[in-house]
């Protein structure tokens, strides 16, 4: 097998399948990166959204210069609530999905074995897959800052999902009461007060004078360069984050906390003022400094895709992953 290029049914596919790009991962039995592409999503309708899905994969079968044939397994990281034991988008609202069996429609298009997961807790994966390349760990937390916040766990080496499948999602725990009002219609959620989307309402309410619409990563740079209001956002957004790891860790008592999503590109930015108030924290307690130390929060590299290699992992037979697959729907 080793000297063989590709031989048949060596392709495994992993797909992070969001409401606006869907990105395909590619690769062999050995690990190997073979091909990875993005393409837009089309959600118009359910039947478009796979032809989209099929053409991107196929696309990408075509840069690695492999057949259909030759899939083994494919993995679908998808925004929103599903069945992963029965292939089934329960509800996906940025896909345009409600009760869709997405995993039946992928197998018959590849004639594989389809295994689908929510995005973040495809994500989740895919950092325990990262965070395991470095030092052996078994419990990890992955905190995703992006548009939204949401978290995934994992527990003595298995994703670990609670009992409605909502472990982790502490977007939507008050972090600021009376604070403003959430997506979820809650006041002061973690969401509205510190994802990408709260800090670019901070940045537009803080910086009128901008010309052009504010995003979080322009707060970022501002900030970097010595904003004194973005460097104010910065701050209490990044005291809310710290609590946020406080939390994961104090709860689920991981050896990591692995930060991943579009805010967190920002880098040492983003990251080192987090880093201060976790300090600021140990030393106000001793149990604080038992706990909280900066060894246990990582950062994803920004071309690290997450989804698509957790989603790749669902779909991998090696036992070393089979505690942390799906059972999918094939
Ligand atoms: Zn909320």
């Amino acid at each position: 097998m080793i000297d063989q290029p590709v031989s048949s049914q060596e392709i495994i596919v992993g797909l992070d399948i969001g409401g606006t790009k869907t990105a395909v991962l590619l690769i062999d039995r050995q690990g190997n990166q073979l091909s990875s592409i993005a393409s837009p999503t089309v959600i118009s309708t359910p039947e478009k959204l796979i032809r989209g899905v099929v053409s991107v994969v196929n696309e990408a079968l075509q840069i690695a210069q492999v057949e259909v044939g030759q899939i083994a397994g494919i993995g679908v990281a998808v925004p929103g609530l599903v069945d992963p034991m029965k292939g089934i988008v329960e509800l996906a609202v940025n896909l345009n999905l409600r009760s869709y069996p997405l995993g039946q429609a992928l197998s018959a298009e590849f004639a594989s074995p389809t295994y689908l997961e929510n995005d973040v807790r495809a994500a989740t994966i895919g950092a325990y897959q990262y965070a395991n390349r470095k030092e052996p760990i078994q419990h990890l937390a992955y905190l995703s800052i992006g548009t939204g916040i949401a978290a995934g766990v994992i527990l003595q080496g298995r994703l670990y999902r609670g009992a409605h499948g909502m472990a982790g999602e502490i977007g939507h725990v008050i972090f600021e009461p009376g604070g403003p009002v959430c997506g979820c219609d809650m006041p002061g959620c973690l969401e509205a007060v510190a994802s990408g989307s709260a800090i670019a309402r901070l940045g537009r309410e803080l910086i009128p004078e901008a010309s052009e619409p504010i995003t979080a990563e322009m707060v970022y740079r501002a900030a970097s360069e010595g904003h004194e209001k973005a460097i104010s956002i910065v701050r209490q957004v990044s005291h809310y984050l710290a609590r946020a790891i406080q939390l994961l860790i104090m709860t689920y008592d991981v050896e990591k906390v692995v930060l991943g999503g579009g805010v967190t590109r920002s880098g040492p930015t983003f990251l080192d003022p987090i880093l201060a108030e976790l300090a600021r924290l140990r030393s106000l307690s001793s149990l604080a400094a038992a706990m909280l130390e900066d060894e246990k929060v990582a950062l994803l590299p920004a071309d690290y895709n997450a989804g698509t290699w957790g989603a790749i992992t669902l779909a991998l037979p090696a036992p070393v992953t089979l505690s942390i697959r799906s059972d999918g729907s094939d």
